[in-house]
């Protein structure tokens, strides 16, 4: 891919039209988390400092509803955003009309304005029309007519064709602004071209989210580790008891097919050996460490155990790209995290490689266990960013390669 960045556009006087993701949380009108749009501060910073006029687009939430418009304003991270920036943000509350093109138009060197949500468009008059969602053309259009050049920032999307990346970009000078590079150079480097050893880390709740990231990875993985709950579908389809722990009946088939295309592939597939189990999915009850070979009926597996952390951060040893999706048991609770953790601290002794995180609770799982440091990239995208290590192609990102 020829992907153009941002540093390829000369800003200097032009209005840059930013797509940026705003989709923060927000509680009553309060901000909870500004990571998102702290992230974004190096793109917004790079087109003012250099002479150029910003013009901020973002969605927040879903708009399928009138009140989803009260709810889903973007005014108070205009706010928010001015405050971490240092600089005026003007709010404009509408995503098109006279307002909008004269603050466009008006707008001086290093100034920065701010749209209502994009996807007030995707309802009007009591009617869903989609019109940013379903990418509808001439939004796109009026959209590119406010600026001179794009720059696509929002990899939370990149997966979805909509109205305000895709189609501004078909119409304007595109590229990506620094968070979609940092995301297609580690994210996309695993899919394309990692540096080998390439190990994979999967786990999370079901074999049936991953199928995809799974089928990917054996195409390009040396080794791949599994855990978390989707480990009980494969061991039950090596014919183990798994007691009550979490099973998938219907892809068993295709839990045989993986470990067989595994063999096949000459990819070391890796399963835990032991795993903490439970007589209930709480934090308060008693739990025991046990082989996989003996899980009592009434059992369920939360965890990988010891043996199975240290198996692991063997198979890491040598690695030289790591990407791992998928927390190793119920993170969330504290007597079922220390799988995770374990594997957290296995990835952060290596030496010498580029360590990925992909999805959302893993991102969540490593934030919340104080490892996100730890690691080269943490990708930001949640759902976008399992498409990209399916090896899908993100139309947000394919616009750009021209
Ligand atoms: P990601 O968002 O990173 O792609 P997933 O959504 O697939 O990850 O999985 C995360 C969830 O998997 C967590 O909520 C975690 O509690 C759950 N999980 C991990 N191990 C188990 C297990 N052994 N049994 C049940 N749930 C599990
Ligand atoms: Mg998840």
């Amino acid at each position: 891919m020829a992907i153009k960045y941002l540093e390829s556009l000369d800003v200097k006087g032009k209005k840059v039209i930013i797509r940026v993701d705003f989709n923060v949380p927000i509680k009553n009108g309060v901000i909870t988390d500004d990571t998102r749009i702290r992230a974004a501060i190096p793109t917004i910073k790079y087109v003012i400092d250099n002479g150029g006029k910003a013009i901020l687009l973002s969605h927040l939430g879903r708009v399928k509803e009138e009140a989803d418009k009260t709810k889903n304003t973007l005014a108070p991270i205009a706010v928010k955003l001015s405050e971490i920036i240092g600089k005026p943000v003007r709010f404009i509350p509408a995503t098109r009309g006279s307002e909008v093109e004269s603050a466009a138009s008006s707008l001086a060197e290093g100034g920065i304005i701010m749209l209502e949500n994009t996807r007030f468009e995707d309802f009007e008059n009591g009617t869903a029309v989609k019109k940013e969602s379903k990418c509808d053309k001439e939004l796109g259009k009026y959209w590119a007519s406010l600026g001179d050049l794009f720059v696509n920032d929002a990899f939370g999307t990149a997966h979805r064709e909509a109205a305000s990346n895709v189609g501004i970009a078909l119409v304007l000078p595109s590229a990506a602004g620094f968070l979609l590079k940092k995301e297609i150079e580690f994210v996309g480097g695993v899919v394309e071209n990692p540096v080998k050893p390439l190990v994979a880390i999967l786990g999370g709740a079901k074999v049936s989210d991953k199928i995809g990231v799974i089928e990917s990875l054996i195409d390009r993985a040396d080794k791949i580790i599994i855990g978390g709950g989707m480990m009980f579908t494969f061991l039950k389809a090596m014919g183990k008891n798994i007691g009550k722990s979490l099973l998938e009946e219907d892809k068993l088939d295709l839990a045989k097919s993986l470990m067989q295309k595994a063999k096949d592939k000459n990819v070391e597939l890796i399963l835990p050996v032991d795993t903490i189990a439970a007589k209930e999915f709480k934090n308060d009850t008693a739990f025991r460490t046990v082989s996989v070979d003996d899980i009592a009926d009434d059992e369920l597996g939360l965890d990988i155990g010891e043996a199975s952390i240290k198996l692991f951060t063997d198979k890491l040893k040598g690695a030289k790209t790591v990407v791992w999706n998928g927390p190793m048991g119920v993170f969330e609770m504290e007597n079922f995290a220390k799988g995770t953790i374990g594997v957290c601290k296995a990835i952060a002794a290596l030496e010498g490689a580029t360590t990925i995180i992909g999805g959302g609770d893993s991102a969540a799982a490593a934030e919340q266990l104080g490892f996100a440091d730890k690691f080269s990239h943490i990708s930001t995208g949640g759902g976008a960013s399992l498409e990209y290590l399916e090896g899908k192609v993100l139309p947000g990102i394919a616009i750009l390669d021209k």
